[in-house]
């Protein structure tokens, strides 16, 4: 068995301060409570919704926020997560949808 280190330096991580150009939401997405709730999430929904609207079927990879932590919407309370706060998407539909919300694209509701 050859020895692998234990500890990486990862010296980026001590310069990211919260608030601060990059969120760090790592407090969030390493929690267990949404551990657990994106992993039933994706069981209770396991085919992305854009690729469903085009008419393929896509397996979810990604448990998606409908609203984003900086318009301080819901869906960020570890106690309070629900699957209407959340949209199933694969990949590369949560890409492209990044990319949109970077251009002020908003989806409509309903
Ligand atoms: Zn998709």
């Amino acid at each position: 068995m050859p020895n692998t280190p234990k500890k990486r330096n990862r010296p980026w991580v001590k310069n990211l301060k919260q608030h601060e150009r990059v969120i760090d939401m790592s407090w969030f997405y390493n929690d267990t409570r949404w551990r657990k709730f994106s992993k039933s999430y994706k069981l209770r929904h396991p085919l992305c919704v854009r690729c469903e609207e085009r008419g393929e079927l896509t397996p979810t990879q990604v448990t998606d926020h409908k609203v984003r932590y900086l318009d301080s919407g819901p869906g960020f309370n570890l106690d309070d997560l629900k699957d209407e706060y959340f949209e199933p998407l694969c990949n590369k539909d949560h890409n492209s949808k990044s990319g949109k919300e970077a251009h002020g694209y908003k989806r409509g509701m309903g």
